[in-house]
């Protein structure tokens, strides 16, 4: 039990019951009272007080109470404790009785209520499971020594937002019943409830509250020292002395403990904590929060829960202004291009951009991207024109890009490498006015009809050359818009994200700020230019005369060429995301003096393996400009990374469900304000108005970013990530919406329901597909992988996929996600390899997925396998067979036996992957789509695969 419980027991035996003193011998042993228990146990008094119990706790059974803690959670709670401590004063405590008898409550219950509010709104969790303990000693043991404390699971149902005086009236008729059936042993309940037993947490409830009719026995000289220890914690008893022991070294399993006791007209409060999980400023925040909850209950019982505030006015002051002091002079330009021409002018001989043995000076670039400006002014392309960008990351790549941005026009990124399908939906959401690509993409990519303009970077420059290499005048209107990128959808369609040069521009001046880069310095490209990483990363290169250096996708994405790359590029600065980061070792690379992790959460081992370089680790949504936030990451600290504070001109806000400040340390919506937030989705009013809000606390006019994102302030100011509010998932950096897989699965017909989660796996976390088939119909799982190849890009496709006959359901009918697990575990169909190719087939995929075993008949994706592992597969095989497999193969012959047949037969003789059949088909099917566009004057998306509304 906890160690509260000792407090109590103790306190109860100074107070025996009355007469108690005149017997001579004790009416009964400890043993009889164990007795007692059993039987209570066995007969119907017991079941009668079951029932009351299991119809308490089962809603609560699995739901912990997650509160945010200062310190990683240990694996079993060390038991150690500290306490806050506080004194009400008269009025206060008064004020406490009088709005509990106002609202027919008993001040516990107030108190109570007001300590379950608190815990709401650090976990967001209802209900709230307070343990309380009661005495337990019938007058029949009243003078056996023993332990008879029992501990009741106070349930409080905070639904429905209710006033505080509803909530009182609801809570007190739950505690006296609590009470009545308090006879029922807590470890029965525990027993007979089997909650999910986790070590690291008390079970059935993690917090606890008592309330003591005086405080003498707590303290000692009084509550603020509340040291059972000290001497005033001695007790005479029946001769005996009896010492209590100091609190800390018993402290109990319990997260958190509040005790009130009465101290004359004064209440005396007490907070404990474990040590190991918070720290003593925490508790003596919620401490003084419970105070501000109270008066403002006191004063407005009517007030909804959701209303009363947690914080006084100056907090709020410092919350809102204080740490949001990030007003610095615009950004010395209103384009990007115009930033980056102001850098080429300074260093017009210095390498803008490498790639391979080929190379390009900043005035070079210049020059190109003058001539590719002129050149589609000429057709018809200036401001608010949107012109697509589709090449390989090549020089024709950052040429088409500031080409774009000089002719005025806005860019659309569009990854060669995604399904033409894809790409197909993009150009009919967005409808670039032309695409910029290179020669062999155009069939492959846009080998549709109608086809889009297209403009070949690269075989028509001849065309671009006759332009001349100066500046093109200014465009009559300012560009706005600098490029739109898309993003997952959660409803099952990507959604494009509109950004501002003026975000942009006040990025790059961040990034100058923090990284202080200049000519000689080179900086990877590494992101693919779908997403808005790629802009931060050519922007920090070009921006400050620094060289960009490209390398082909395929081998980013391969770590050890990964790796390879960055030595033999002597690259400096590097942004990449915490999993791609955890895949490099730091030792080989001494050039690299800047890591920026970006893009997922940062975990506090991978910031220790990079000690000694610069580590930052920088946050932001694509729809606030790449990055709102950054901070510098100290290996020494004890605590996860934070992701810093606000950029300059940028403003962060944790906001409550009702867009109100939340304190320090409790979780909150992050909203960004000020300079990075963009312009809204593409055709989307509905999506923009929900998720583009006036900002309340800016300058009139501004616009907020909810970003979806849980985060809370640390007490220095600085934010802390702490998860998500919906269904988007980061996958190895790359942002996806669950739904969105979720609706190309039950795109296919017989796909009657999908379910798709993240899942970790050995090699890290796994994209999981359940799929429920349509009454009748076969459905296999690499059917649905091809499905999804051909309409997701590849990080999208789920690594296992189920067909289930029926996917679990809640009572109310709604699949239930939770109930949902793994597919086949590794090994379980672990046949041995039969020969000398399924041998090396088998040992690449082992090294890969970091497994002890792996059969014949073992799928990769379902063993978790995803693209970075497919690269690392591609490359012992290669080494090893002198093969290349592609991608697509492993899509296609997912198990060692059939991947092995496939590479035993001769590279001549291999018949086409089925691929190309899917491929002409999504061609058609995409192609059809096209035209419908085409004979609308709306951009016509795809019929929608599910009935929810937009978002
Ligand atoms: P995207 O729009 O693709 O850049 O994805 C943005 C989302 O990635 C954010 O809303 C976060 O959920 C997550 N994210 C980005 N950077 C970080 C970071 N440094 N730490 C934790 N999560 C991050
Ligand atoms: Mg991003």
């Amino acid at each position: 039990m906890w160690s509260m419980a000792l407090v109590l027991s103790e306190y109860d035996a100074t107070h025996p019951t009355p007469g108690a003193g005149r017997q001579k011998r004790p009416a009964a042993h400890y043993a009889d009272f164990v007795t007692a228990q059993q039987a209570l146990l066995a007969d119907q008094e017991g079941d009668r007080l079951w029932r009351f119990w299991e119809g308490q706790l089962t809603p609560a059974r699995d739901a912990a109470l997650d509160l945010p803690t200062d310190h990683f959670r240990p694996a079993r709670p060390a038991g150690r404790c500290g306490r806050a401590a506080g004194r009400w004063p008269p009025a206060l405590s008064r004020a406490l009785r009088d709005t509990a008898a106002a609202c027919g409550a008993t001040p516990f219950t107030a108190l109570l209520a007001t300590y379950a509010i608190l815990l709401h709104r650090y976990t967001g969790q209802d209900p709230i499971v307070v343990g309380a303990p009661v005495a337990g000693r019938t007058p029949r043991f009243a003078r056996v020594v023993g332990y008879f404390v029992n501990a009741l699971p106070l349930v409080v149902f905070l639904d429905g937002d209710p006033t505080f005086r509803t909530l009182l009236a609801r809570l007190q008729g739950s505690v006296a019943e609590a009470h009545e059936h308090g006879e029922y042993p807590f470890p029965a309940m525990v027993e007979r409830v089997a909650p999910a037993r986790d070590p690291a947490r008390h079970p059935l409830f993690q917090v606890g509250f008592g309330w003591q009719k005086s405080s003498r026995l707590l303290g000692g000289q009084g509550f603020n020292s509340f040291n059972m220890g000290n001497a005033g914690g001695r007790l005479l008893l029946g001769g005996n002395e009896w010492e209590s022991l100091p609190l800390a070294e018993y402290g109990g399993l319990l997260d958190l403990t509040l005790l009130a006791g009465d101290a004359g007209d004064e209440l005396a409060l007490s907070l404990e904590y474990q040590t190991g999980l918070f720290r003593p400023s925490t508790a003596a925040r919620m401490l003084a929060q419970l105070r501000i909850l109270v008066e403002a209950a006191a004063a407005d019982p009517d007030r909804r829960i959701s209303r009363l505030p947690l914080l006084t006015d100056e907090e709020r002051h410092r919350i809102v202004v204080g740490w949001n002091a990030t007003s610095a002079p615009p950004p010395r330009a209103t384009t990007l291009h115009a930033m980056i021409d102001a850098q080429a002018n300074r260093t017009p001989q210095a390498v803008a951009v490498r790639e391979g043995a080929q190379q390009m000076s900043y005035c070079e670039l210049q020059q190109r991207a003058n001539r590719l400006a002129h050149h589609l002014r000429g057709e018809g392309i200036g401001t608010e024109s949107l012109v697509g960008l589709c090449a390989d990351r090549s020089l024709d790549l950052v040429v088409g890009w500031l080409g774009v941005l000089k002719a005025g026009a806005a860019y659309l990124p569009l990854d060669p490498d995604y399904p033409p399908g894809r790409i197909a939906y993009m150009l009919a959401d967005a409808r670039p006015a032309l695409v910029l690509t290179q020669a062999h993409l155009a069939e492959r990519v846009f080998g549709v009809e109608p086809a889009p303009r297209l403009l070949r970077l690269d075989s028509e420059w001849s065309l671009v050359e006759r332009s001349p290499p100066t500046d093109p005048s200014p465009p009559t209107a300012e560009a706005i818009r600098a490029y739109v990128i898309y993003t997952s959808g959660s409803t099952g369609e990507p959604k494009g994200v509109q950004l501002s040069h003026a975000g942009a521009c006040n990025l790059l001046e961040a990034q100058q700020e923090a990284f202080g880069l200049g000519p000689g310095d080179r900086v990877l490209q590494f992101a693919s230019i779908s997403f808005d990483a790629s802009a931060w990363e050519i922007l920090m290169a070009l921006g400050s005369g620094a060289t960009l250096c490209l390398a082909p996708a395929g081998k980013l994405a391969q770590p050890p060429e990964l790796q390879r790359i960055l030595r033999e590029e002597g690259i400096g600065v590097v942004t990449l995301p915490p999993s791609v980061l955890a895949a490099l070792d730091p030792d080989s690379l001494p050039d690299l003096r800047t890591v920026i992790a970006a893009g997922e959460a940062c975990p506090l081992p991978l910031v220790r393996r990079w000690a000694g370089r610069q580590f930052w680790n920088a946050y932001g949504p694509t729809e606030t400009t790449v990055c709102a936030t950054m901070g510098r990451c100290d290996p020494g600290d004890s605590l996860p990374p934070s992701i810093g504070r606000p950029l300059a001109n940028v403003s962060t806000y944790v906001l409550d469900a009702n867009l109100e400040p939340v304190p320090a340390g409790v979780p909150g919506e992050l909203c960004v304000g000020g300079a990075g937030v963009g312009l809204g989705y593409l055709g989307r009013p509905a999506l923009t108005a929900e998720r583009f809000i006036p900002d309340p606390f800016g300058p009139a006019g501004g616009r907020l970013y909810r970003t979806g994102d849980v985060a809370r302030w640390r007490e220095d100011g600085t934010l802390e990530f702490l998860g998500r509010r919906d269904l988007q998932v980061k996958v190895r950096g790359c942002r996806v919406e669950l739904g969105e897989i979720e609706a190309a699965l039950r795109s296919h017909p017989a796909a009657a329901e999908a379910i798709v989660k993240l899942l970790d796996a050995p090699s890290g976390a796994v994209l999981a597909g359940f799929v429920e088939a349509r009454g009748g119909m076969g459905l296999e799982a690499d059917e649905l992988r091809r499905h999804l190849t051909a309409r997701l890009p590849s990080h999208m496709v789920p690594g296992r996929i189920r067909v289930l006959s029926a996917l679990p359901r809640l009572p109310n009918g709604k699949v239930d996600r939770a109930g949902l697990a793994a597919t086949s575990e590794p090994g379980e169909r672990a046949a041995p390899p039969r020969t000398e190719v399924e041998r090396i087939v088998a040992e690449a995929w082992r090294e890969a997925l970091g497994l002890d075993t792996i059969g014949i008949h073992d799928h990769f994706f379902e063993l978790g396998g995803h693209s970075l592992m497919a690269a690392q597969v591609r490359a012992r095989l290669r080494d090893a067979l002198d093969r290349e497999v592609s991608l697509v193969d492993l899509f296609h012959y997912p198990t060692v036996a059939e991947l092995a047949a496939f590479l035993s037969e001769s590279p001549e003789t291999s018949p086409a992957p089925p691929v190309a059949g899917v491929r002409a088909a999504h061609q058609r099917e995409a192609a059809a789509r096209l035209a419908r566009h085409a004979a609308s004057h709306r951009a016509v998306p795809p019929p929608r695969t599910s009935e929810t509304p937009e978002q």
